[in-house]
């Protein structure tokens, strides 16, 4: 038992940690959804019979929400609203990292197409969240012809700032218009969080328009000054956009970016990191992360990849089966530091849903809260490092990453080849780094034999980290 004067003291100091500023922000929430792609002709075609036109002559039955080898119907999207309204109808923000238009070639689209499509889409979100400020990024399908981002301006850059023009302010219309990129602070009296959104479009090897150029629309000086800028603020920052740096996990050695681009990329999240709370993508459709570690090897940073809301079965080389089950996703953040503390996925199992017919409103599930599935305190850089120990060290958490990978869609065993295409694309950002980690495990496992590992270890020819 204390004595009384230090019980005084102790309460003293605990009234004082209430009272200080800046530590009673509390925790908010946010909704993360990308890849929307919808399929306007999908109704007309399933009515005719015809396949899809974002199936590529791929025939599946179309169901009344949707199709595996479809992009979303309208009647899809409409039932993500309503379920976002119904789980968090007033978010603090929201995160839409783009995506908006069918898989559908060139020809069956256009300026025009692909601005009535973002517009339908803008609609639908700012019904679904009025008076929220939105953080909207353009994917590498929200442009005709498609992946063909120019670094100067555009047409379609000022059609699309017009249609966002509610969410973005005076300082950022110019900025979108000359780019596609901008910078915004967090909504909130005395806030220190700032969203940075990205036109990374302008690194996709993709893109023909940016591949001789150092630095298209000069994004990354850009962004090296708004972070320089944010420290000297005393600002945390999220970093949003469409397609990612580093690897797809569902294959091997597929990356997006150009090589110089994504070695700058990584390079300003290493030198900048401490300003960096988190970083949230798209384009791969799958749920995912990807780790930053500083030249030491100590994780600096993450990026959350979230899953689409189209199920779209990807035409890839070399994917097999890669569809998903639509999904949506709620972050619970540090409003002051801007901390991940938590997030869950919600996802329509689109099978259920379509067994069920179209008189029944489908119900989007709760698939997973990370906390609780990984067990870890929260989604800080130091945890998802964790979790991804426990999925490399342990066969049944890497199975469960794996299903939830795919919202559920894709159940088959990962194995060998999979776990390692899986792990070195969430471990490995860094393009030599990735191909020595694949090399390393693909060896290790031709050998099949566990203690060749350990000996290996044990003289000294393998750092553990390069073991997964
Ligand atoms: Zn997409
Ligand atoms: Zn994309």
């Amino acid at each position: 038992m204390a004595p009384p004067g230090q019980l005084l003291v102790l309460l003293w100091l605990c009234l004082l940690a209430v009272a200080l500023p800046g530590t009673g922000a509390g925790s908010g929430r946010f909704w993360h959804l990308t890849d929307l792609h919808w399929d306007p002709e999908y109704e007309a075609a399933a009515a005719a019979g015809r396949p899809c036109p974002s199936g590529g002559g791929r025939a599946e039955p179309a169901g009344p929400w949707g199709s595996y080898v479809c992009d979303a119907p309208w009647s899809l999207l409409r039932s993500a609203a309503r379920a976002m309204r119904a789980r968090l109808a007033a978010p603090d923000f929201v995160l839409w990292t783009g995506d908006d238009t069918p898989h559908v070639p060139n020809e069956q689209l256009g300026e025009e197409k692909v601005l009535h499509i973002i517009a339908n889409l803008t609609s639908l979100i700012r019904e679904t969240f009025p008076g929220t400020k939105v953080y909207a990024a353009m994917g590498n399908h929200d442009f005709h012809p498609k992946n063909q981002f120019p670094g100067k301006e555009h047409r379609i850059y000022n059609q699309t700032a017009e249609l966002w023009r509610p969410w973005l302010s005076d300082a950022s219309l110019p900025l979108f218009r000359a780019g596609a990129f901008y910078s915004e602070k967090l909504p909130g009296p005395g806030t220190r969080g700032r969203v940075v959104v990205l036109n990374t479009n302008l690194y996709y090897d993709q893109n023909d328009e940016t591949a001789a150029e150092e630095d298209p629309g000069g994004q990354f000086q850009w962004l090296e000054e708004t972070l320089t800028n944010a420290s000297r603020e005393n600002e945390m920052v999220y970093i949003v956009g469409h397609v990612p740096p580093g690897f797809f996990e569902k294959t091997r050695g597929k990356p997006w970016f150009r090589r110089g681009f994504n070695q700058r990329y990584l390079g300003i999240v290493q030198r900048h990191h401490r300003v960096i709370a988190a970083q949230f993508f798209g384009h791969h459709h799958t749920d995912s992360f990807r780790m930053f570690y500083s030249h030491t090897g100590a994780p600096i940073n993450v990026m959350f990849l979230a899953p689409g809301v189209t199920p779209w079965k990807t035409t890839l080389p070399g994917v097999s089966n890669g569809a998903n089950n639509p999904a949506i996703r709620v972050v619970d953040y540090d409003q002051d530091t801007l901390q991940v503390l938590d997030m869950v996925t919600y996802y329509l199992n689109l099978t259920r849903a379509n067994t069920m017919g179209s008189a029944d409103l489908p119900e989007w599930e709760e698939e997973y809260r990370l906390t609780e599935t990984f067990q870890v305190p929260d989604g800080s850089a130091g945890s998802m490092q964790r979790v991804l120990e426990r999925i490399s060290r342990d066969p049944q958490h890497l199975q469960l990453y794996y299903e939830l990978n795919s919202a559920r869609y894709d159940l088959e065993l990962c194995q060998q080849e999979c776990r390692v295409d899986h792990l070195c694309a969430i471990r490995e950002i860094d393009f030599t780094k990735y191909e020595e980690c694949v090399k390393t495990n693909s060896s290790a496992s031709a050998a099949s034999s566990a203690w060749l590992l350990v000996f290996c270890i044990f003289l000294g020819f393998l750092h553990p980290q390069q073991v997964l």
